[in-house]
């Protein structure tokens, strides 16, 4: 009866030894980061006899980067938190994470495996309440992508032969800032685009990192795009521009407390030794020729993927076109990335892109690419950012860098409109669409013709897709009989009334 329903509720200072021995909070580990610990309450909850749960709260709060000697007026970040509690297990833990984001946060019985926390177990923004079944557990904001990761990432990827590294800087704290240069060398550089990467200026952004390893992963594998895109192009790789505040487990700072993402219109009196660094490489790798392509990549607190596209009053129409173009082109049929979730911003000599323009104008397609810690397209009902969806993430940027330079490739290659026949075709409204080159035409007769034409196709099938609606359509499967000029005419109704590129596909 009684017995039965009993709760026993004992208040902590009524109870004394072992049991409430408590939980031991630290993080003095690699990119480990937390602040004050408050318990909040502890509690003896028993169902019936022999069947007790301790059941205990507390309010963490993360930690703060250092105050912002450079940018005074900037709030210091807590986003990112980190940290490890002994003693959990079969333990009722309630967590209240302070001056942060908790979104089902992620937690680790080994430090190595991480799973986020269910939609019950992070009932309400910043709460956490799970019985562990370990005793030792870690919980982190996102997945950790550390500096130990990075370095082991570094020696595999420098075993390759088409990379070379080298250590471009040192950060504050001495950590070497390494950068890997990609290419063919078989191939001469001389015609060959050029490609810059860089992330993790803002050291809580882990996916970002997650992001960039699965696409310089993509940029070294065997896969016959990857090997075109080493023949026809360099791509150099940062993928650490901040180690000091990724090994610290800084939020959005060094460990000096700068936020080095919004320094660089600074004398060097002004900045720090990692802006330094890259200024120093991207001098070093643009003195003869500018880049085609900049990415800098970050994770926003947006429940998105995106990129920050300039906008044309900052910079030029064709401009914001290039960005729309390669924007478009990373969404591939939308599955992690849609047209709603562009941003807009104009350009700033503060940022690298705005550095980059500052010297380079429309040449070089500098941006920023954002990958999100929670959900995609807005929809928490959707799929939650994860590292194996990262790599699909990072694949459709592969795809995108390859397409929007146009690689002229054995498995992969797109051919612009080469002529038009007919009276009906007049050029499209840039305002529209999206499109390769300088403008794209359209035809409402239906009767007018495109050509067209590559001087050398290898022989095989191939699967003919239209850049319409923003976006590869499949149209047609055609039969290259032998090594040699191609050429495929289609009419303005099978291409839906407008003219611009299409990509065929090896099969
Ligand atoms: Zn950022």
């Amino acid at each position: 009866m009684i017995k039965g329903i009993l709760t026993l509720l004992l208040p902590i200072l009524l109870c004394s030894g072992d049991i409430f021995a408590q939980i031991r909070f630290s993080s003095g580990f690699e990119s480990g980061s937390l602040g004050e610990v408050k318990l909040i309450d502890s509690v003896l909850f028993s169902k019936r006899a022999g069947d007790t749960t301790l059941h205990i709260s507390y309010q963490v709060n993360s930690r703060f980067d250092p105050f912002n000697p450079i940018d005074t007026a900037l709030r210091p970040s807590a986003r990112w938190y980190y940290f490890r509690m002994d003693g959990v297990k079969d333990k009722m833990v309630y967590l209240e994470i302070k001056n942060t984001e908790a979104l089902r946060p992620f937690y680790s019985y080994d430090g190595v495996s991480f799973f986020r926390f269910t939609k019950s177990e992070n009932p309400e923004k910043g709460l956490i309440a799970k019985r562990f079944e370990k005793d030792t557990v870690y919980i982190s904001h996102f997945w950790p992508y550390t500096y130990s990761r990075h370095i082991m990432k570094l020696e595999e990827w420098s075993a390759n032969k088409f990379v070379k590294r080298e250590e471009i800087g040192r950060s504050s704290n001495n950590l070497p800032i390494d950068m890997l240069t990609v290419t063919d060398t078989i191939f001469s550089d001389e015609n060959k685009k050029r490609v810059w990467i860089h992330g993790r200026s803002h050291p809580s952004e882990q996916p970002a990192s997650w992001h960039l390893e699965a696409l310089t992963d993509y940029i070294l594998s065997d896969r016959p795009e990857a090997q075109d895109l080493r023949k026809n192009s360099i791509i150099y790789i940062v993928p650490f521009i901040n180690p000091d505040g990724v090994y610290g487990g800084y939020s959005r700072s060094t460990s000096t407390g700068v936020n080095i993402e919004i320094n660089w219109d600074r004398p060097d009196s002004m900045t720090m030794p990692e802006v330094k660094a890259l200024k120093a490489a991207l001098e070093n790798v643009t003195s003869k020729k500018p880049l085609d392509i900049l990415l800098n990549m970050h994770s926003q607190i947006a429940n998105s993927a995106s990129y920050w596209i300039h906008t044309a009053e900052s910079t030029t129409e064709r401009f914001l076109d290039r960005q729309l173009l390669l924007s478009a082109l990373t969404m591939d049929d939308r599955r992690y990335y849609r047209e709603e979730d562009e941003q807009f911003s104009a350009v700033a000599s503060r940022y690298a892109e705005g550095w980059i323009w500052d010297r380079f104008g429309e040449n070089t397609l500098a941006i920023t690419f954002e990958t999100p810690y929670t959900f995609y397209k807005e929809n928490p009902e959707g799929e939650w950012v994860s590292v194996d969806n990262l790599k699909e993430l990072a694949e459709d940027t592969f795809y995108a860098i390859y397409d929007y330079l146009m690689i002229p490739g054995e498995r992969r290659v797109i051919i612009e409109t080469e002529r038009l026949k007919g009276r009906g075709w007049k050029v499209g409204e840039r305002k529209e669409r999206r499109y390769f080159g300088d403008d794209y035409h359209i035809d409402e007769s239906g009767n007018g013709k495109a050509i067209f034409r590559l001087d050398n196709l290898t022989s095989g099938e191939y699967k003919v897709y239209n850049f319409k609606s923003n976006k590869w359509v499949e149209m047609d499967i055609v039969l290259q009989k032998r090594d040699g000029r191609f050429v495929y005419k289609a009419k303005s109704a099978q291409l839906e009334g407008e003219a611009d590129a299409i990509l065929l596909i090896k099969q």
